[in-house]
């Protein structure tokens, strides 16, 4: 469906607070102070939580048989149902207990932005501790792919990041995690399309959620859940070396991306502070090891700003240093971020830089900026929000999230 002209207005001025569709139904209330993430004992399990085991288990000790929790499944992650109400074929009084001892979703949609005439969409919802989480959605010709968050906030703190910015508030459980990406999965098929690909490059740092990043796969992956092609998912990660190996030795054969945008410790470590306890050797070490044990070619991500990372010598060094490597750089040029100084170069310098790295033998992709208006949009959103949340004052941005333009060449 294009996107009406209330959808585009609201992406140009998002004047309007209306949330769109929620279970819940409730409104935000910009009244009150950002509330403080709950800790990890008062996340309450969810429908979207358990495995199919898991949900056989429920089903089998609230009297049914397992077969039951089969049709549930079909309900959830095929049919895409959002409340247990809509499960026809389930009996009436299991409907009723599970509404009882099990909810179904936990996270709200408070708003919805559309752009590039209906390609990208991005969801911005409501946690149930009152956080906030982006969700983009991205159609191109011969793939649709979601962009899925799994913190609030990033205890990396990259300098140019604005997810950074506030620290971090909480994990992502692997519940929320299925919620985006079913919600995602139903609004690509409302829109014709199936889901094809998914990117861990909404907020936060995959592999500081370790556990409930994997649970998430395993759950999607699972083919009685969701069955998404594991090769069709992509992990990102600022260069978290000992997790790294652990990745190597999952049974699912994932995409791995990881950050470099420097080629030296010492720029490295001021763009990415993680470096200075992982450092560049450490993480090219990890990821020669990965691609050993994997065989999978490694993307590396480089976030390009004028005058920081982007000068010949630069290039030169970061053409020595993947030299023979399995792997393929995707430039994603800068996204401006408001409170962050750095600028994008131009094009010019941008495919200059790129071209080095060509010349030096290594698939270099740029990944121009697609949807820069939703972006600048959903950035509007959160910071309507946060003005709302403290009564019209400026206040610190707690949560981000870059355009959903980031390197998507890789996992198509
Ligand atoms: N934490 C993970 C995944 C989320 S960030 C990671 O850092 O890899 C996804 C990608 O967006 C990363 O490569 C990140 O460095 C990049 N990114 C963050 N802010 C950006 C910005 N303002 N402009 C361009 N890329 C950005
Ligand atoms: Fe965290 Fe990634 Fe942003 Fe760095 S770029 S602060 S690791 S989300």
């Amino acid at each position: 469906m294009p996107p009406s002209p209330a959808d585009l207005a609201d992406l140009a001025g998002a004047s309007s607070t209306t949330p769109l569709t929620t279970e819940a139904g409730t409104a935000v209330d910009t009244e009150a102070t950002t509330p403080r993430p709950a800790s990890r004992r008062d996340r309450p399990t969810t429908l979207y939580d358990l495995t199919p085991a898991q949900l056989e288990k429920r089903v089998l000790a609230l009297g049914e048989k397992t077969w039951r929790a089969t049709q549930i499944l079909d309900w959830v992650y095929d049919k895409k149902v959002t409340n247990y109400e809509e499960m026809a074929n389930v009996p009436g009084a299991l409907r009723a207990k599970l509404t009882d001892t099990l909810p179904f979703a936990t996270m709200v949609l408070e708003r919805e932005a559309i752009t590039d005439n209906g390609d990208t969409a991005k969801m911005l919802y409501r946690t149930f501790d009152g956080q906030f989480v982006e969700t983009v959605l991205m159609l191109y010709r011969d793939r649709a792919t979601v962009c899925v968050s799994c913190q609030v906030g990033c205890a990396v703190g990259c300098a140019f990041c604005a997810t950074g910015i506030g620290g971090l508030m909480r994990n992502l459980t692997a519940g929320e995690m299925v919620q985006q990406t079913v919600d995602a999965a139903r609004r690509a098929s409302e829109l014709g399309r199936p889901l094809t690909n998914l990117v861990m490059m909404g907020m936060g740092e995959p592999l500081q959620n370790y556990v409930d990043t994997m649970r998430f796969i395993g759950i999607i992956h699972d083919p009685r859940a969701m069955n998404f092609g594991a090769r069709r998912i992509t992990i990102s990660t600022s260069g978290i070396v000992p997790r790294i190996d652990a990745l190597a030795l999952e049974p699912y054969q994932v995409n791995l991306a990881v950050s470099l945008h420097a080629p030296d410790d010492e720029l490295r470590s001021r763009l990415v502070p993680i470096n200075r306890r992982y450092p560049i050797a450490e993480l090219m070490a990890a990821c020669d090891r990965y691609i050993a044990a994997t065989g999978r070619r490694i993307s590396f991500e480089y976030a390009l700003m004028n005058g920081i990372n982007n000068s010949d010598e630069i290039a030169r060094a970061l053409g020595r240093l993947l030299h023979g490597r399995l792997c393929h750089v995707n430039i994603i040029p800068f996204n401006p971020v408001e409170m962050l100084d750095f600028e994008r170069p131009d094009p010019a310098g941008i495919e200059r830089f790129a071209e080095i790295l060509r010349s030096m033998g290594i698939p270099t992709t740029v990944r121009y900026s697609r949807g820069v208006e939703i972006a600048a949009a959903c950035g509007q959103l959160r910071a309507q929000h946060e003005r709302g949340l403290d009564g019209g004052q400026r206040t610190e941005q707690r949560t981000g999230m870059r355009s959903p333009t980031i390197p998507l060449a890789h996992v198509s």
